[in-house]
């Protein structure tokens, strides 16, 4: 696209015309954004030519960067092809079918079908219909309540916000009556004087609690990303997801593993159920699937709910314009071509990831950092002015606002959580490149301290 309009005309249209995405309008009025005109590899460059590292790969979704022309082939042919034909009546399309395929091989042995959707809060609202169409279809119409976590998300829909954990949201809507939240893995914020061993059974046992609090009966299904994302990157405890798991199993529950950040190699398996070793019933993802091109989410349904919801006899009412778009599909054939060509999975697993972990826990020296945590190729870190106290910088919630200007500043996006600074790079990162974020990073931290007077 050319550009016929000059930056500051862009951002006064964009201010006036242009509702954003969880944006304080207030805010954005007084200051308006950077409006992103090219990309390529790990980065971005804004209508003014500025080069930003993108060190959260877009949202979690371009984890191959931003130069992919074999998808773009791929999209291009496409669209030549067939642009668009719904999978509703009794059609199909090649790039669905090949999709489907494709997913069900790669993921874990339970996984038999897939149901296609735009989004990961589709996918997630799908989710919320399959597991009471199953409950209803095996004669249990009591399992009705939903688990989830605080600091949880899920999307944006009426359904997915409801299962995400931010009350700021809940407050915002009238939230499903059926989900019920417990606390999420936090050790740093909520651990005390317990070990992290021991905190991880403690808020695991938190979700046996509650099951047998409701009656196992009432409960229809557990949902949870292995690692939170948008809450802070929380990496649990490494006792935490055995003991959910021996939970879950003993009593009749489903188990929704929410993979749109973790999925596709992130953590450094192809999926984050591998790196801790759980048996999800149903698995979302979208993002990294198209290397964020083009939209597309959907389900992994095991054999478990898939074979009682096709030989139910009666329609299943749920499905979506573009459920399974070719193109989208397209999209997501060249983007898995080119993770399993490049051994995506094994680099994060013994090369970049390893390498990431090992510069981003070094970040824990600096004055105000209190804690780092990660796992493949994300991360995250806390905050503090007292690393021995964990006494916040005041007011509370509001130094990664702070620090992620200071980045901004460095030419390094990286993400504000409250009091966490989270990153989530490219995969196809080298050494020199993880450095240099690492770097800016470093630069930011300092220019924080000195804002506060650390
Ligand atoms: C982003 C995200 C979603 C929602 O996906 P959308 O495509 O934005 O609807 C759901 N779950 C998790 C874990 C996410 O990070």
């Amino acid at each position: 696209m050319s550009i016929t309009k000059t930056t500051e005309q862009l951002q006064s249209l964009d201010v006036q015309r242009h509702l954003h995405p969880f944006t304080d309008f207030n805010n954005y009025a007084k200051k308006p954004g950077r409006i992103i005109s090219r990309a390529e590899h790990i980065y971005i460059y804004d209508t003014d030519g500025t080069e930003f590292l993108d060190a959260m790969s877009g949202l979690w979704c371009c984890s191959l960067g931003y130069s992919q022309p074999e998808i773009a082939a791929a999209v291009s042919a496409q669209f030549q092809q067939l642009p668009y034909y719904n999978n509703f009546f009794q059609c199909s399309n090649e790039p669905a079918v090949e999709l489907a395929d494709r997913l069900v091989k790669m993921t874990p042995e339970q996984f038999t079908h897939v149901f296609f959707t735009n989004s990961g809060s589709e996918a997630n609202d799908t989710n919320i219909r399959l597991i009471r169409r199953y409950w209803d279809l095996k004669n249990q119409p009591n399992k009705r309540i939903i688990l989830a976590r605080t600091n949880a998300y899920h999307g944006s829909t009426i359904a997915a916000a409801s299962l995400g954990g931010f009350s700021s949201v809940h407050d915002q809507f009238e939230t499903l009556p059926y989900v019920q939240h417990i606390a999420d893995p936090n050790w740093y914020n909520s651990g005390g004087d317990m070990t992290a061993h021991e905190f991880g059974i403690a808020a695991a046992r938190e979700l046996e609690k509650r099951i047998d609090q409701l009656g196992e009966e009432n409960v229809a299904a557990f949902i949870a990303e292995p690692i939170q994302g948008a809450g802070g990157v929380i990496v649990p405890p490494d006792s935490y997801w055995p003991e959910v798991s021996r939970i879950l199993k003993e009593r009749d529950i489903l188990f929704v593993s929410d993979e749109v950040i973790c999925g596709f190699a992130r953590t450094g398996s192809m999926f984050g159920c591998e790196t801790y070793n759980t048996e999800p019933d149903l698995m979302t993802f979208a993002k990294a699937v198209t290397n964020g091109f083009q939209p597309l989410g959907g389900v992994m349904v095991s054999d478990r709910v898939a074979s009682v919801i096709t030989s139910s006899g009666g329609e299943f009412g749920h499905g979506f314009t573009y459920s399974g778009h070719p193109i989208a599909c397209a999209a997501a054939l060249a983007t898995l071509d080119i993770l399993e060509r490049d051994n995506i999975v094994e680099r994060v697993a013994k090369n970049v990831g390893p390498y990431l972990q090992k510069r981003w826990a070094e970040l824990g020296d600096h004055p105000i950092v209190g804690h780092t945590r990660g796992i493949g190729m994300i991360g995250s870190l806390e905050l503090v002015r007292n690393k021995v106290t964990k006494e916040r910088l005041e007011p509370e919630q509001q130094a990664g606002g702070v620090c992620r200007e200071f980045c901004i500043d460095n030419g390094l996006v990286m993400r504000a959580v409250g009091d966490s600074m989270i990153i989530s790079p490219q995969l196809i990162m080298n050494h020199e490149e993880i450095d240099t974020m690492i770097e800016r990073a470093t630069k930011a931290l300092d220019q924080t301290a000195q804002h506060y007077s650390v």
